[in-house]
């Protein structure tokens, strides 16, 4: 038997396909600070943990994190690891060698309890050690996105 087949065109229903996605009310405060250059966190209000990027549920305690609980953080931190990368993927499946090695730091912020993992510029991975004091390199016109963070960079540069 051949197989039939045939294109169903549907017209005039009301499809409704929108959405409404939220990174979460913390997540939002942290991204439109951004746009001031700013780094909020949040400090859970029972156990005083902080968290950066902030979240709504502290991961010691489990007490729910408020809009009122974000805090300025600063932009300056200290190394806690890092790695080092010499080849990236060519976006055809392959690696290829990077001409220059990219550092990737784990990040403990002044006033953070957690850390976060950002690129790393200006320090030779050979001289790379923990706790080395870093801080931000942000992008000349901040936009109120993650991508306004360019870096860090070694705090006396
Ligand atoms: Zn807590």
């Amino acid at each position: 038997m051949e197989k039939q087949s045939e294109i169903i065109r549907v017209t005039g229903l009301p499809v409704a396909a929108g959405y409404n996605w939220s990174a979460g009310s913390q997540m939002e405060g942290f991204i439109k600070a951004l746009a001031k250059k700013k780094i909020m966190g949040a400090k859970c209000s029972k156990c005083g943990y902080t968290y950066v990027p902030p979240r709504s549920r502290c991961g010691k305690c489990n007490a729910k994190i408020e809009d009122k609980d974000l805090v300025e953080i600063s932009g300056k931190g200290s190394l806690v690891g890092y790695t080092t990368a010499r080849v990236e993927l060519d976006g055809a499946g392959n690696f290829q060698d990077l001409k220059k090695p990219k550092m990737i730091g784990a990040i403990k912020l002044e006033g953070s309890d957690s850390t976060i993992f950002m690129p790393i510029e200006g320090i030779d991975p050979k001289k790379a050690k923990e706790g080395m004091k870093v801080k931000v390199q942000w992008r000349e016109k901040a936009k109120g996105e993650l991508a306004d963070i360019v870096c860090f960079k070694p705090e006396k540069s």
